[in-house]
């Protein structure tokens, strides 16, 4: 169903809970996980959305919980604010995208959950509760980030800041000199993130910053060059060749990793933090202890290099500052994050399993929302206040009428 109000979601929750149905808000489906899937009520997010309000004095914008952040992004820009940090596509709900814990990379600021200043949620017995560091804290701590188990987010004020500036600079680099360097690469940069081409050496890096302006974006020519034709179009091309034609994989990366040229670009917030992903793609992603990134990732080159694996699609490597959300793959450790993915169609169990042993080994968080394979004894041990969230989870939704077979997974019973 699609509420078109909060009375309306609050109605559809208490009826449900009569009818012994389950109910599961719904963003975007962006997610790699069967996150908000459900055998029961499915709550849609279209008519819940826009800004309701503007403080500029306290600096926070209050946004409906099914706008799209594209939608957000633009509407801020229009009142000449911003959010702080995003992370690459802005298809995704405001409520989807924090639920998982969707982040970008950031040597000071964190994931999107981590800028929220207050949230409204339908909890299972109807209630509208508020919640923010003074009203409710211990639900605040973890429902800006509550994977859909604690009840339907419906309002979210963010943290926003004036319009600013950001000038990218990408560079292809060596994976030895990323990798030796990369600590100081994080440390020199608001944001520093970088890919690496299984099969080669060659990684792309990426370094936002702010800066004075003006706008100076990618000529039309450089921008269709790079984003369209060898981020999109070409890279299609290269993936289904790769997809037939697996052993030839190797060489095309060699080429493919050459491809992109180093340029400087400089535009407001989301036009350079975010690009069109339009080749279909699958995804794990883990976040490390910040100290063991370098590492893991030379173990995954490694075994990429001995194995008969053949990976079309780029690793991506980015990174945030401890954050205080229970369930934020952040919480209380500066982090580092590596993505695997595998072009859509073609077999990603081998890779993610052996991608996956080494993750964990290092006390890896899977992304809420991407492939992973972890359940609630594991999340136990790598998350320190696991036992506060599920204690939380119980209070709320003793019943457990926001559940299914993913929470049950990951959260036990
Ligand atoms: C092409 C692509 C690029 C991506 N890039 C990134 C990236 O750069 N960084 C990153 O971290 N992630 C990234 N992701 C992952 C994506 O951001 C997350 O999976 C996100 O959760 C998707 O948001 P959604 O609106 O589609 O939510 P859905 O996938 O529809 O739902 C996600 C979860 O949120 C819950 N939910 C939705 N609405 C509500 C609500 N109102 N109240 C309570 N719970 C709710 C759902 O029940 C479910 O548990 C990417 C995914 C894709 C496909």
């Amino acid at each position: 169903m699609t509420p078109a109000s909060v009375g309306e979601l609050r109605e559809a929750v208490r009826r449900a809970a009569a009818d012994g149905l389950r109910v599961k808000a719904v963003g975007t489906g962006h997610s790699f996980t069967a996150a908000a899937a459900t055998d029961g009520v499915l709550i849609r997010p279209q008519a819940l959305r826009g800004i309701t309000a503007v403080d500029r004095t306290a600096g926070t914008v209050t946004v409906a919980a099914g706008t799209v952040l594209k939608d957000l992004n633009v509407a801020l820009a229009r009142e000449g604010l911003s959010l702080t940090n995003m992370g690459d596509i802005m298809e995704q709900t405001v409520a989807g995208a924090t639920s998982t814990g969707t982040h970008g990379t950031g040597r000071d600021s964190a994931s999107i959950a981590a800028q929220i200043r207050a949230l409204e949620l339908v909890t299972a017995d109807g209630r509208l509760l508020t919640c923010s560091e003074k009203e409710n804290p211990e639900v605040f701590a973890a429902a800006r980030l509550g994977i859909g188990a604690l009840g339907i987010v419906t309002s979210v004020t963010f943290a926003v800041e004036p319009l600013f500036f950001l000038t990218a600079r990408e560079e292809p680099m060596g994976f030895d000199r990323v990798t030796a360097e990369f600590d100081e690469h994080v440390a020199e940069n608001e944001h520093f993130e970088f890919y690496w081409f299984p099969h080669t050496g060659n990684c792309n890096t990426k370094r936002n910053n702010r800066s004075q302006g003006p706008a100076a974006p990618p000529g039309p020519v450089s921008a269709w060059v790079e984003d369209e034709l060898l981020s999109n179009g070409l890279f299609q091309a290269v993936n289904s060749l790769g997809r037939a034609v697996p052993a030839a994989i190797p060489s095309i990366a060699r080429v493919a990793s050459r491809a992109l040229s180093a340029r400087t670009y400089t535009d407001i917030p989301y036009k350079v933090f975010t690009s069109p992903r339009r080749v279909r793609f699958v995804e794990m992603e883990y976040a490390l202890p910040r100290e063991h990134v370098v590492g893991a990732l030379r173990e995954l080159k490694a075994l990429v290099d001995r194995s008969d694996l053949r990976i079309s699609f780029p690793v991506e490597v980015r990174t945030a500052p401890a954050d205080d959300i229970t369930l934020s793959t952040a919480s209380g450790r500066e982090t580092a994050y590596i993505a695997v993915h595998m072009y859509k169609g073609t077999p990603y169990q081998a890779y993610f399993t052996a991608a996956e042993r080494i993750f964990t080994a290092h006390e890896g968080r899977p992304h809420w929302g991407k492939v992973h394979t972890r359940d609630a004894e594991y999340f136990a041990r790598v998350y320190p206040r696991f036992g506060e969230f599920t204690a939380l989870r119980d209070r709320l939704d003793p019943d457990r009428l926001f559940g299914n077979d993913y929470l049950r997974r990951v959260l036990g019973a």
